[in-house]
C-alpha cells in the first residue's frame, strides 16, 4: 500500500506546517495550492463539471469546496489546469488520521467495459496477475491457454476485494501505529471490521460522529438532484478525525458523470451490465450498518 507526503501543507491558523497525505492516485496529480487551506488536483474536464454542478446541489456542505481552476507550471515547462479545492485536512489537528473508502460494486465505466470487450485477445499479464492472488481462479481453459481476456479480469478483479460484494473498499488507511496491509485483498465484513476498528483505537469520539455525519449524507443524497442523474464510479468517501473532530467527505469525481438520458438508476440495484447501476447506496449503508455494530460493541 502506498502512503504519500507529497508536499507540506500550511495551516492558516497558525502557519504551522503540516505533511500532506495521500492515500490514492498518482503523486503528481496534487500539490499545494496558493491559499493555506487549498490543494491542488490536476483537472479533468469531467470532474470539473461535476465540482461546478455540486456547488448548486443540496450535496456543497458534504464535498471539497471548489474555489475555482489555476494553471500551474510543470517541471517541463509545460503549464498544466488544477481544481483548487478545499484542503480537507487543514481543520484538523496533529495528529490526524485518514481513510478513504472506494464506494460502488464496480470501479470501471461500463464503457471501459465494452472497450475492453472489443479485443478478445488473451492477456498473459492478467492471467500471471491473477494466478498470484488466487491459484485458483482461472477456469481450466484459462489455465490452459494462460490467458484471460481483459473483460474477464476487470470483472474477476472486483470480486478479490469487498467492492463487488459490500459495494465499497478500503483504499488506504493512514494512521500513526498503524501496520499497513495489502487492502486491495480485504475482503470479508469481518476483517474489514478489524480495519475500522484498529482506525478508530485511541480516538473515542471519532465513530459517533462519523455515524451521524453518514447519515446525513445518506439523508441529504434523497434530495440530491446530482446524486439522482449521475453514475458515481470511482469517487470515494474520505474520512478524517483527530482528538475531537471527525468528519467526512464525497470526494474524487473523475469518473462522474450524467446517467444516458432514457436510463434511471437507484444506486441500490444490482449491477447488470447496461443498466448503468453504481451500488453507491450498497456501499453506503453498509459501512453505517458496519459502523453502527461497531458502536453497539
Ligand atoms: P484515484 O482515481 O486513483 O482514486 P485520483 O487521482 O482521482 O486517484 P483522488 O482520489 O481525488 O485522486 O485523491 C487521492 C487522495 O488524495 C485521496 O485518497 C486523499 O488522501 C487525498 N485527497 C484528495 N482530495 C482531497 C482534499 N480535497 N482534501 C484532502 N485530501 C484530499
Ligand atoms: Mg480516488
Ligand atoms: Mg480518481
Amino acid at each position: 500500500i502506498v502512503q504519500w507526503t507529497p508536499f507540506f501543507q500550511t495551516y492558516s491558523k497558525n502557519k504551522q506546517k503540516y505533511p500532506w497525505v495521500q492515500l490514492a492516485g498518482h503523486q503528481g496529480n496534487f500539490k499545494a495550492g496558493l491559499d493555506a487551506g487549498t490543494v491542488l488536483k490536476k483537472l479533468t474536464p469531467k470532474e470539473e463539471i461535476c465540482f461546478k454542478e455540486l456547488m448548486k446541489d443540496v450535496l456543497r456542505p458534504y464535498v471539497p469546496e471548489f474555489r475555482g481552476v489555476c494553471n500551474v507550471e510543470g517541471s517541463d515547462d509545460n503549464e498544466s489546469q488544477y481544481l483548487q479545492l478545499q484542503d480537507l485536512l487543514s481543520d484538523f489537528n496533529k495528529p490526524f488520521c485518514v481513510m478513504d473508502i472506494k464506494i460502488g460494486v464496480r470501479t470501471y465505466l461500463e464503457e471501459e467495459l465494452f472497450k475492453a470487450k472489443e479485443k478478445q485477445k488473451l492477456r498473459k499479464d492478467m492471467y500471471e496477475k491473477m494466478i498470484q492472488v488466487d491459484p485458483n481462479a482461472p477456469s481450466a481453459e484459462e489455465h490452459e491457454a494462460k490467458g484471460v481476456t481483459k473483460p474477464r479480469y476487470m470483472v474477476w478483479r472486483e470480486t478479490i476485494s469487498s467492492t463487488a460484494n459490500l459495494g465499497f473498499r478500503i483504499e488506504g488507511i493512514k494512521k500513526d501505529d498503524f501496520k499497513t496491509k495489502d487492502f486491495k485483498t480485504i475482503k470479508s465484513r469481518e476483517d474489514i471490521t478489524e480495519m475500522f476498528k484498529e482506525f478508530f483505537k485511541g480516538y473515542p469520539l471519532a465513530l459517533r460522529k462519523y455515524i451521524q455525519r453518514l447519515k446525513a449524507i445518506r439523508a441529504t443524497l434523497e434530495h440530491s438532484d446530482f446524486f439522482k442523474s449521475h453514475e458515481i464510479i470511482g469517487s470515494s468517501l474520505l474520512f478524517v478525525h483527530d482528538r475531537n473532530n471527525a468528519s467526512c467527505w464525497l470526494i474524487d469525481f473523475a469518473k462522474t458523470g450524467v446517467v444516458p438520458e432514457n436510463i434511471k438508476i437507484t444506486h441500490k440495484d444490482q449491477w447488470e451490465v447496461g443498466n448503468h447501476e453504481d451500488g453507491y447506496l450498497i456501499g453506503l449503508n453498509n459501512i453505517i450498518e458496519m459502523f453502527d455494530d461497531i458502536a453497539r460493541q
